[in-house]
């Protein structure tokens, strides 16, 4: 008789828990795989896929502004908030169902509950309120949007779980933070005609991203009528008698809204898991340290994905999840590779981008060479828009490889991923400049930046 009811019990159904109890059922191992809320985790029911729905919605409004310059006259155009949460809850529902069907089907066992650790082998169902025991385990519990218990007021704020169900469309909302939660949701207000300012803290919206894209994407926003005010923080939210809300800032200004939503950074989840009971280290963040092949310092506990605090994206969570069966389950250790990892931010204009910022690589590199092009892309021709498109490659002046690709425009979220293949190829300069352009597209600029704009030797930018 086997040792343990399960090879591997799987705690959260996200994208990185789903994949590992999948592959890992597929192997023959007997598998089971707790999810306390929804199957799909935060990417499919709270995160990339509605958000991603929600940019599509508020992006209408200016298709039908651009059309007429293509000769279309479009009617009045109107809005329906609970039409499009529905919608979104439809699709979502498919998603979850496919989620939960694809662990079963491969042969696993799913306990709709919450799933807590007793020691290392045993993990309680809570909903079952029984105890079962595993040979591994794999914590895949994800994060959260972290609160702000500091500002008064803040049990009257909204958080990204909520904002995708609120009961009506606000007139106006404050968004605080500036990472690409925050920036994008800025972006979905603003389209469907919600009155948006956006308040961080920091200089500069999303850091850690190429200055020039920041910089590019702020002036942007602003000149479609969203407010960004930076650095600055709400000091405190008072709820009025007419039931809207006074956000008091550290500038002096107050704005009244209708919601304000804090999206202030991402918590992982790990309170009340019993990863005391089993003694899995945590780091001062909370998040559950692990080695280069996702193994906590507990020999038959693992961890992927979001609650690890590497890279907070669904496809790293997967592909960690994939590592993971291949190191656990099939002899081949693995190491996940966090090196060059294609992003998109969903802002309008979008950004793609990967590989180092222009800034990051001058701290690593003598010689840089830097290929910027910033123009009207053709499709605002007619439109009439003015908004430009901005493509920038950072190249070891001395090994000609490319160092990073950052675009921001139409479709940037698209060209990042196949920048990512040369990237991760490493490509250089030349590779670039014998590709054919594809015409007429705005991606053929990428293979056409023939002279660097400009040099960056020691850190000093030199025009030439
Ligand atoms: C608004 C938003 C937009 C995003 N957009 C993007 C994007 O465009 N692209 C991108 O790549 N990433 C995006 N992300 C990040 C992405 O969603 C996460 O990186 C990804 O979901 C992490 O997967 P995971 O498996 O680590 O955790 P999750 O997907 O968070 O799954 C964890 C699951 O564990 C469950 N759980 C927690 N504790 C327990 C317990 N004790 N017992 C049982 N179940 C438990 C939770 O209910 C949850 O379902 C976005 C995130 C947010 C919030």
């Amino acid at each position: 008789m086997a040792q343990y009811d399960y090879d591997l019990f799987v705690i959260g159904g996200g994208s990185g828990g789903v994949r590992a109890a999948r592959v890992a059922a597929a192997l023959g191992k007997r598998v089971a795989l707790a999810e306390e809320f929804r199957f799909g985790g935060t990417c499919v029911i709270r995160g990339c896929v509605p958000k991603k729905l929600y940019v599509y919605a508020s992006q209408f409004p200016e298709h039908f502004e651009d059309a007429a310059g293509y000769g279309w006259t479009v009617g009045e155009a109107k809005f329906d908030w609970s039409k499009l949460v529905a919608n979104k809850e439809r699709e979502i529902s498919r998603l979850e169902a496919i989620y939960k069907r694809n662990v079963e089907g491969s042969g696993g066992e799913t306990f709709h509950s919450r799933a807590v650790l007793v020691d290392s082998h045993t993990i309680r169902i809570e909903a079952e309120g029984r105890t079962v025991t595993a040979d591994q385990i794999l914590i895949g519990t994800g994060g959260r949007a972290a609160a702000h218990p500091a500002l008064p007021g803040h049990e009257h704020c909204i958080y990204s779980n909520e904002v995708f169900d609120l009961p009506e469309l606000p007139k106006a909302i404050m968004i605080e933070g500036g990472g690409y939660i925050a920036v994008e949701f800025a972006n979905i207000f603003h389209g469907l005609g919600v009155e948006t300012t956006l308040v961080y803290r920091g200089k500069e919206i999303l850091s850690r991203f190429d200055m020039d894209l920041r910089r590019t994407l702020h002036d942007t926003m602003v000149s479609k009528g969203i407010r960004i005010l930076c650095p600055a923080v709400s000091e405190e939210v008072v709820k009025r008698a007419d039931g809207r809300l006074d956000a008091r800032l550290n500038t002096g200004e107050v704005l009244t809204v209708d919601q304000v939503m804090l999206a202030i950074g991402r918590t992982p989840n790990t309170e009340n898991l019993g990863l005391e009971a089993a003694g899995v280290e945590m780091d001062k963040q909370g998040a559950i340290v692990v080695d280069r092949f996702s193994r906590t310092n507990v020999q038959n506990i693992w961890a992927v994905g979001d609650v690890t605090n590497r890279v907070q994206l669904t496809p790293v969570a997967i592909h960690e999840a994939m590592c993971f069966v291949e190191t656990a389950f099939k002899n081949n250790p693995t190491e996940p590779d966090h090196d060059c990892v294609a992003t998109a931010v969903f802002s309008q204009p979008e950004i793609g981008t990967v590989g180092l910022s222009e800034d990051e690589a001058a701290k690593r590199f003598k010689h840089l060479e830097i290929y910027r092009t910033s123009f009207r892309p053709m499709r605002h021709t007619l439109s009439g828009r003015q908004e430009k498109m901005l493509m920038k490659l950072v190249v070891d002046g001395d090994t000609r490889l490319v160092l990073g690709a950052h675009v921001l425009g139409p479709d940037a979220g698209e060209m990042a991923q196949l920048l990512g293949i040369t990237l991760k190829a490493g490509l250089t300069k030349d590779d670039f400049d014998r590709t054919m352009a594809v015409h007429p597209t705005a991606a053929e600029e990428l293979v056409t930046m023939y002279k660097p704009t400009y040099l960056v030797k020691d850190g000093v930018r030199i025009d030439g």
